[in-house]
């Protein structure tokens, strides 16, 4: 049988994390990356970075490099490329496996708005105006640009599309703690925050900081995925799965 070589699509902590455990383990890894932040935090072992070209193209790549399997660990609003790499791990003819950090859920003293998708978060900032803290990424960001309202707008690299009339950028990457957010909160009297429901620990504070400050939140939930797909949550489930 041929040795293990795993592919993990990467750009996410997770990802970040299963590339360690396989490395430590002495299995062959390498990590995709699309390429999209300037300074990427960087997995251990091999990296590649850029799209492959669609379904077909991953499909290529995977049989010219001899991997074995597929773990897709990309961040939960990468709609494109999950349902590409089912696509192409199938034609490929090896398996593949989502890792995803489970979702964000309110608890009974949160304030939560939950839309579908950025668009209707936008609609719905156009209905409140106020005083907006827009966390949804660098992505995102001109889906706001028509809205009359004022966004501080916090993002790892500067977006390069249309931007709101009345705005401050702030510019940072996490992890944030509680005490930050609130502070960062008050300090810019925030009416609402908008944010993704990515999960996970590195950004989860500003929820924290919005319940205890009684901020509502405008959350959007996250993009279907193809049905019928293994999943796991964790790195350590992923590396269980593959070496398993
Ligand atoms: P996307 O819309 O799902 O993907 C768009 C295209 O980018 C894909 O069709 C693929 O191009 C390429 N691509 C995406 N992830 C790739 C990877 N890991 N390796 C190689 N190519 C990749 O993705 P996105 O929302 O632009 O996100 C891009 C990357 O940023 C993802 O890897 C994701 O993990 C990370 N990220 C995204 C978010 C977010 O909110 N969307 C947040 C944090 C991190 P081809 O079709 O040419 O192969």
């Amino acid at each position: 049988m041929a040795e293990p070589r795993i592919l993990i699509l990467g750009g996410t902590g997770e990802a970040r994390a299963l590339a360690r455990l396989l490395d430590d383990a002495g299995i062959d890894v390498v990590t995709s990356l699309a390429g999209r932040v300037a300074n990427p935090r960087l997995p251990v072992g091999p990296v590649r970075i850029g799209g492959f070209g669609g379904r077909a193209g991953l499909a290529d790549w995977i049989g010219a490099n001899a991997i074995t399997a597929v773990v897709d660990a990309t961040h939960p609003f990468a709609a494109r490329i999950t349902p590409n790499a089912v696509a192409a791990a199938d034609a490929a003819g090896v398996p593949y496996l989502r890792l995803a950090r489970p979702a964000w859920s309110p608890s009974a003293d949160d304030v939560w708005l939950r839309v579908p998708d950025i668009a209707s978060a936008a609609t719905e900032l156009e209905r409140r105006g106020g005083r907006v803290f827009l966390t949804t990424g660098r992505q995102d960001v001109s889906a706001f640009a028509d809205v009359d309202a004022w966004f501080l707008i916090r993002v790892v690299d500067e977006p390069d599309g249309p931007l709101p009339a009345r705005h401050q950028l702030l510019r940072s990457r996490g992890p944030y703690d509680l005490d930050g957010e609130l502070a960062l909160l008050r300090e810019h009297r925030i009416d609402v925050l908008v944010t993704k429901n990515s999960g996970g620990d590195m950004t989860v504070a500003k929820l924290h900081a919005a319940r205890a400050l009684g901020i509502p939140v405008i959350v959007v939930d996250r993009p279907a995925e193809p049905a019928g797909i293994t999943r796991v949550t964790s790195p350590q489930a992923a590396f269980d799965a593959v070496t398993g």
